[in-house]
């Protein structure tokens, strides 16, 4: 059971794209858990101050320290649980990172908001900075959902077929190949004959030499990682 423990300032946001399919199924089965946390309840004055401006000047508000350590730490009760903070200046979220998240037994997400977070939480507290792209989002909210989102299926059972994982793109460096469904001739177009022939051979060497040349023609460096590799 992976158990995931969401910090924001915007609950409703959750479950969103959890509370269907697949997710809602891992959640049942007791797979994975999700725990939404409303950073502002930690808030102590009566107006549940949540933000203030950045010392120093510039645009925007950010989370009060003492508000998001008073979160954290009414849910957090272990230093060894994994801590994330989403951000765009952390480290890239990629498939090989999420992997290793399916080894966790807890993960705490840090939704940021506004500008983002007091630099002392991420200095005092064991956080993580991790970034789903580059580019920026108006909240930590959609970044979470990504990252959920693709560890949770990485999870056994999730998935009806296991294996389809083991054959995605990003596996082994390379992207997947087209794939096709019926019906066979659509809009003047047929499916690759290969396909068709029943030869598992011949469908695999297919398969991997569009996978090579896609990846060499639109992501020369997983390419190269591809290439050193063989
Ligand atoms: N001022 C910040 C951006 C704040 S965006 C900066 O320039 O770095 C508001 C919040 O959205 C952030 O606190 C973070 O939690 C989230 N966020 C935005 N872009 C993200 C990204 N690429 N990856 C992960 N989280 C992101």
């Amino acid at each position: 059971m992976l158990k995931t423990r969401v910090f924001t300032l915007y609950p409703d946001l959750f479950p969103g794209p959890f509370g269907t399919g697949i997710y809602k199924k891992a959640l049942q089965k007791k797979i994975w858990s999700l725990d939404v946390v409303n950073i502002r309840d930690s808030a102590k004055d009566k107006n549940k101050t949540v933000d203030d401006t950045p010392f120093g000047g510039g645009s925007g508000m950010l989370i009060k320290p003492d508000v998001l350590a008073a979160s954290m730490d009414s849910k957090i009760l272990d230093d060894h649980e994994h801590t994330i903070y989403l951000s765009p200046k952390g480290i890239k979220f990629d498939q090989s990172y999420a992997k290793k998240m399916i080894e966790k037994k807890i993960i705490n997400i840090v939704c940021g908001h506004f500008e983002g977070i007091d630099n002392r939480v991420l200095e005092n507290k064991k956080i993580e900075e991790v970034c789903i792209g580059d580019y920026v989002t108006s909240g930590g909210e959609v970044a979470a959902y990504i990252f959920i989102d693709v560890i949770v299926r990485l999870l056994p059972g999730v998935l009806g077929n296991h294996n389809s994982i083991k054959e995605e793109s990003f596996e082994n460096h390379l992207l997947e190949y087209p794939q096709y469904t019926k019906p066979q001739k659509w809009d003047g177009k047929e499916v690759p004959k290969v396909l068709l022939s029943g030869n598992h051979a011949e469908i695999k060497s297919w398969r991997l030499s569009q996978a090579e040349d896609i990846t060499r023609r639109r992501r020369p460096d997983m390419w190269r990682k591809y290439k050193k590799n063989d």
